[in-house]
């Protein structure tokens, strides 16, 4: 068996369809506003919370269009892949900064189709068709440059 890498982010007791649309959430944020993914998120079945560092809070417009392509997504039927690779091949692929320095040389990379790559140990669905529901942005607040925002799949 491979060694697994512990990473802060992540408990694998989340529950796998919002534990994956945090995965195509954070990187819909990347692309929207070029901040980091979420490094205080709290995921649930019924809802989740997810932090993110922003120096502006989104417009309306743009928190339609976050809930637009994360729904996008997940109607793609996307397969959610596991792949094991180096350490150096996973950081020419995504950020290893949280990566414990004596973790293993072996990275678990979790793929969401070809919208999103991130190093995870927790368990996700097989393929997007297995999130039910609308992703839905149900609150949000912004705070001396964090954005929280709140979500369901309802
Ligand atoms: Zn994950």
């Amino acid at each position: 068996m491979e060694q697994q890498i512990e990473l802060n982010e992540h408990n694998k007791q989340e529950y796998p369809p919002m534990h994956t649309t945090e995965h195509i959430l954070n990187q819909t944020m990347v692309r929207m506003f070029g901040c980091e993914r979420s490094k205080n998120a709290h995921i649930e079945r019924k809802k989740s919370k997810c932090d993110y560092l922003l120096a502006v809070p989104p417009t309306d417009e743009e928190i339609a269009e976050i809930e637009r392509r994360v729904n996008e997504v997940i109607e793609s039927n996307a397969d959610v892949y596991v792949r094991y690779v180096s350490k150096e091949e996973a950081a020419s692929l995504v950020d290893l900064s949280k990566l414990p320095s004596d973790a293993s040389d072996t990275v678990r990379l979790v793929y969401v189709g070809d919208y999103d790559i991130c190093a995870c140990i927790g368990a996700h669905v097989n393929n997007t068709s297995e999130i039910e529901g609308k992703f839905e942005i149900t609150s949000h607040d912004y705070d001396n440059g964090r954005w929280r925002m709140r979500f369901k799949l309802k």
